[in-house]
């Protein structure tokens, strides 16, 4: 059979064009069998056992953790320092040096949010990768198709939900996760959105109520990144430490 192979993991038939099995992702190089010589009495998977090496994501679990915080706290200063200058352009003061610096500021939070998602994304990335070393099987998303997915904005918001839930249902898995990854998640989403719809409103509204409007979403929008940042600060040290745990028990 020459069309075909079989996942020597979970017994899947598998196009000749797969790389990876269809139901379990185990590339082919590594569990893929002629489906004729596939044993009918012995079920046993035929590639058991951790596979590739298992390399510890601690630095940059601590530097992506370090850089979302700073993020917030940028993004904290860049919107307090943009309030009060909205306040005194409005009672018809001057604008002040703050206010000048606001620019270089976004500029700094912008260089911020870029560096925290290219540490989060070769996090995260390094995370999938562990995965067969630490004998938790094959992710659905390759490390590479992980980390490039994790750089395109919106997009990456979406899909982090996926890959967070998939890698921590491999580790131990505990009711809890879903609390942990959407208490992550859901603020970052509706910051995001929010954003979004300011920009969509504030074009219709006359320059007053734009203002207003525009105020009170970034107070929300702060508070929802202060909650998202902590929470995914937490959901990183909550993957570390079941990863950690899982490579003391085998060993790795
Ligand atoms: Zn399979």
């Amino acid at each position: 059979m020459k069309d075909v192979w079989a996942c020597g993991q979970c017994r899947s038939i598998n196009q000749h064009r797969d790389k990876r099995c269809y139901n379990c992702h185990t590339p082919r190089a590594i569990g893929g069998v002629d489906p004729l010589k596939l044993s009918v009495t012995d079920r046993a998977p035929i590639a058991t056992g951790p596979t590739g090496v298992y390399r510890s994501t601690r630095g940059m679990a601590l530097l992506t953790s370090i850089l979302i915080l700073a993020a917030v706290a940028v993004s904290l200063i860049v919107s307090v320092a943009g309030l009060e200058e909205i306040e005194t352009l409005r009672s018809g003061g001057r604008a002040t040096v703050t206010g000048e610096g606001i620019g270089s500021m976004i500029l700094i939070l912008i260089s911020v949010v870029a560096l925290a998602t290219i540490t989060w994304a070769t996090w995260i990335s390094r995370v999938v990768g562990n995965l067969p070393a630490l004998d938790l099987g094959y992710s659905l998303f390759t490390p590479r198709i992980v980390f490039f997915e994790s750089l395109i904005p919106i997009y990456n918001v979406r899909r982090m939900h996926g890959v967070m839930k998939d890698v921590l249902a491999r580790f131990r898995p505990s009711p809890r996760d879903h609390v942990a990854i959407t208490a992550a998640w859901f603020p970052l989403v509706l910051t995001v959105s929010i954003s979004v719809l300011v920009f969509r409103v504030t074009i219709f509204l006359p320059m007053d109520a734009a203002i207003q409007f525009a105020t009170v979403m970034r107070e929300i929008s702060l508070g929802l990144q202060i909650v998202s940042g902590l929470f995914l600060v937490a959901l990183i040290w909550r993957v570390e430490r079941r990863m950690r745990g899982r490579a003391a028990e085998i060993g790795a």
